[in-house]
């Protein structure tokens, strides 16, 4: 068993600012990463700017990530930051910034590849990585993953590269500004980490550390998130559970809500959080270890799966897919080995289509 989780954690209120002292570390000019508004409107930017300008490191902004950030933008970000000879990157935002952040702080410590070399298997340097998160989903700001949009495929996918962030920095006000909706869909984000890690092939008695402490706490605010009054705790406890989800997902990786979802996104839109937690009610009912599936329905407090099920679809409404995209979707990925490995049994067409709420 191995336990490997090598980003620092600070986690709470102001942690930006009270950690200023230790950017300087890590050059003299930063490339700051965006989305177009969000790091605005929660306050995060303008705290990073604050410390920036305090310890005297200049920096280069560049706020055109968008949702499921593509392959072209990552590009457009590392030519800016080749030019401007930036020294370190930091990623602001939810798991769409923070993703390219890395695979941008990448292919600028090796400007003379190309983009091909993102899902090619290479030990390659990266620049140093900080990441601040605005969501509560993705844990992004802990793991290694980066994940892309691959227009010529139609589809996400991880990048074949680790890459570590060296500093998370997490205050919850960050998470003011959300919609209810980004809430659930990233909450529910974290919710599949939590459960896609423990039942995983992966998953042992000490990677497990992360998941149980994440469910216990989704426990905690599961039905507060459900009627809309959430308090002030429960934003912390909500940030703390996708960082610990984001680091059981490190040890394991997720399985086949994740693998199911990316198409559906690519396809209809539909936000990552919301399109895995679809199949995530009948991934948990369908699981062939019922002591491990009630191990997880216990932490999480609830009595059985299929109250579970219903809960996750009263807290998403439905998704309407169509038959035709669902099959093509569980075709390839019964096509693709690499994204069964962490599904621990056999698994038909049936099965995988009936998984979705
Ligand atoms: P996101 O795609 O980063 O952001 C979704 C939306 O929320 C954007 O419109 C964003 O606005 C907005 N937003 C973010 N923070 C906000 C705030 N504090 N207040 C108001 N609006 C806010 O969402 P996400 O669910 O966190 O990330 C999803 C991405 O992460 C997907 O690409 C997914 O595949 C990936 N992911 C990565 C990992 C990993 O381990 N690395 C794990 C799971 C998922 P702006 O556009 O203006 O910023
Ligand atoms: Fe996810």
């Amino acid at each position: 068993m191995l336990l490997y989780m090598p980003t620092k954690v600070y986690s709470e209120k102001d942690c930006v600012k009270n950690h200023a002292k230790e950017f300087a570390s890590f050059g003299k000019k930063a490339m700051v990463v965006t989305g177009k508004h969000s790091a605005r409107k929660s306050g995060a930017l303008q705290d990073i700017e604050d410390v920036l300008q305090q310890e005297n490191i200049s920096h280069v902004l560049f706020d055109k990530i968008e949702e499921n950030p593509s392959i072209e933008t990552v590009m457009r970000a590392r030519d800016i930051g080749i030019q401007q000879k930036v020294d370190f990157v930091i990623g602001i935002g939810g798991g769409s910034p923070l993703d390219a952040a890395k695979a941008i702080a990448m292919m600028i410590a090796n400007p003379a590849l190309t983009e091909e070399v993102l899902y090619e298997a290479a030990e390659l340097a990266n620049l140093p990585v900080i990441c601040v998160p605005t969501t509560c989903g993705t844990g992004s700001e802990v793991t290694p993953y980066a994940i892309l949009t691959i227009h010529k495929q139609r589809t996400k996918k991880s990048i074949s590269h680790r890459i570590y962030p060296n500093m998370a920095l997490l205050d919850a006000k960050y998470l003011k500004s959300m919609s209810r909706e980004g809430l659930v869909n990233t909450a529910v984000d974290a919710l599949a980490h939590l459960i896609e890690s423990y039942l995983n092939t992966n998953a042992n008695e000490l990677n497990r550390i992360y998941s149980r402490e994440g469910l216990c706490i989704w426990a905690e605010f599961k039905y507060r998130l459900k009627e809309d009054c959430l308090t002030e705790e429960d934003y912390v406890k909500m940030l703390h559970a996708s960082m610990v989800a984001g680091m059981a997902i490190t040890h394991t990786g997720t399985s086949l809500p994740h693998g199911l979802s990316y198409p559906i996104t690519y396809e209809l839109g539909v936000p990552h959080g919301k399109a895995v937690g679809m199949f995530l009610g009948g991934f948990v009912e369908g699981y062939r270890n019922k002591e491990e599936v009630t191990e997880v329905l216990s932490l999480l407090g609830f009595e059985n799966a299929s109250d579970f099920r219903t809960y996750m679809r009263e807290l998403l409404g439905a998704v309407e897919v169509s038959e035709e995209l669902m099959k093509e979707n569980v075709k390839s990925l019964l096509a693709n080995p690499a994204k069964l490995k962490n599904y621990p049994f056999e698994i038909t067409e049936k099965e995988l289509m009936e998984m979705g709420n």
